[in-house]
């Protein structure tokens, strides 16, 4: 299998380079030159359990063999459940529980199998790596717990002093592992992003630094997040297909589930779901797509202004056209604003369907769905059921699965606004005494570099 990028001007590169290369050179996204398809194999997939059904999934698109198949293993060694995901019923839908992982959001799904990718390509090129990163509350964590005590990686997490919730910062600080650095920022969630973007651009130090990410366009994220949705149209598909409801911010979450609506999964349309910034809504009722200003929700993780991962989208709604693609993005970040042509917007709504959801609904849902059935909705999660709630009669015969990205422990405060309840999780309980990890430094790069600096070089370590 071979990988190509949106933009078209970047040579074709194998599994492990498209995993370590990122973003490709071009300024594209990497996507499979051609997206394998499931056919007559399916009445054979639907007996594998989530592990086996993984590699064979993940083999068909050039990550296979004796190695594979035990990498998989040990990356979802650590999740509460053996299946990996797991089905509730609600009384209109079912809900696809994603938060089982050391982190309890869905994010760790795809980032432990990154870890152990990125481990595993590291050491049969020599390579070593210093992931930099910075976060507002969640990403963080689910990265930290991803590389720590990984061998030949280590990770610089920046965060805002004293603007992530106490919880989050637990969450991070009380990793124990020589590999993982938590700064704390004196400064704003944007001081930190900027002094990760300004090192980056710094080509200098971040060659002899060897600095990586493992932001949300990294092809193994996306590819080990198709796996789900694959898995959940076999397991809750078998007479009708599914529509997966995905409560949206980057659009990688989505676009994996339209990859295995590709693959030839029985998936009739995907539900995009978003909070307030409704930026994707937007486009897939008008195709217009146009930049707004942030809004602070309740829902953080999907409080976003440009969704990195549409750019996949585009490539095949374009039909495969790389020039269309680079115009289109380039319009975009220049003008803060880009449109499709007529014809291109006909079949926009075929496969994605774009739902907004605002406080008051989301509110409404997590009250509602408590009543009935004594579930906990996270407030990202509430806001796929609220979409599904809202356009159920569209969806005709197939069946609605919910996505739920998150466990309802992590958001408490608002819960118990919501519910007068205090949700919780034994792994989180446990944070509260647990040893603490970090470092505090001034909103300077020069602080930031001495930082770095001061750790003995990997290939020594
Ligand atoms: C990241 C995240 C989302 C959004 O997923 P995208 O892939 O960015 O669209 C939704 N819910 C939770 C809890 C998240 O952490």
């Amino acid at each position: 299998m071979r990988y190509v990028s949106t933009r078209t001007n970047t040579s074709p590169m194998d599994f492990g380079e498209a995993v370590l290369t990122g973003l490709a050179p071009d300024g594209g996204l990497l996507l499979p030159r051609s997206v394998p398809h499931i056919g007559s194999r399916l009445p054979d997939l639907q007996s594998l359990d989530y592990l086996e059904f993984c590699t064979q999934v993940l083999a068909d698109f050039g990550f296979a063999g004796e190695d594979a198949s035990l990498l998989i293993r040990r990356a979802y060694a650590s999740f509460d459940c053996k299946d990996v995901v797991r089905f509730e019923s609600l009384s209109h839908a079912y809900l696809m529980e994603l938060f089982h992982g050391p982190t309890l959001a869905f994010k760790d799904i795809a980032l432990q199998f990154l870890g152990h990718v990125f481990e595993w390509l590291l050491a049969r090129t020599g390579g070593v790596l210093n992931i930099l990163g910075a976060t507002s509350g969640d990403t963080g964590s689910a990265a930290i717990h991803a590389v720590k005590s990984r061998a030949r990686m280590r990770i610089f997490m920046l965060y805002p002093k004293g603007r992530v919730s106490r919880l989050q910062e637990r969450q991070m600080i009380s990793v124990d592992a020589a590999n993982v650095s938590c700064l704390s920022v004196d400064g704003s969630f944007d001081d930190c992003q900027a002094l990760v973007k300004t090192l980056f651009a710094d080509l200098t130090f971040k060659a002899a630094h060897q600095l990586g990410a493992v932001n949300s366009v990294n092809w193994a994220r996306i590819l080990a997040q198709t796996v789900y949705y694959g898995y959940a149209a076999l397991n809750l598909g078998r007479s009708n297909s599914i529509v997966p409801v995905v409560p949206t911010g980057n659009f990688g979450n989505i676009f994996s589930g339209y990859l295995a609506m590709r693959m030839g999964f029985p998936i009739s349309r995907l539900v995009l779901a978003t909070n307030e910034n409704d930026i994707l809504a937007r486009f897939f009722e008008t195709g217009v797509y146009k930049r707004g200003t942030v809004q602070y929700t309740e829902s953080p993780s999907m409080d976003i202004q440009s969704a990195s991962n549409l750019e996949r989208f585009l490539y095949y709604l374009f039909a495969e056209d790389g020039e269309r693609v680079t115009r289109f993005m380039k319009r975009f970040y220049e003008c803060g604003e880009a449109r499709l042509e007529p014809a291109e917007r006909d079949h926009l709504n075929d496969a994605i369907r774009g739902v907004r959801i605002n406080r008051e609904e989301m509110h409404a849902t997590i009250k509602a769905v408590h009543e009935q059935s004594g579930y906990v909705l996270d407030p990202h999660s509430a806001i796929g059921v609220a979409a599904a709630r809202k356009i159920g009669r569209e969806l005709g015969h197939a069946t609605p699965v919910c996505l739920a990205t998150a466990h309802p422990a992590k958001f408490p405060e608002t819960l118990h606004k919501i519910i007068g309840e205090w949700p919780r999780h034994p792994r989180l309980d446990a944070l509260v005494d647990g040893r603490a990890q970090v470092t505090e430094i001034p909103a300077e790069l020069g602080a930031l570099k001495a930082h770095i600096e001061g750790y003995p070089s990997l290939s020594d370590a």
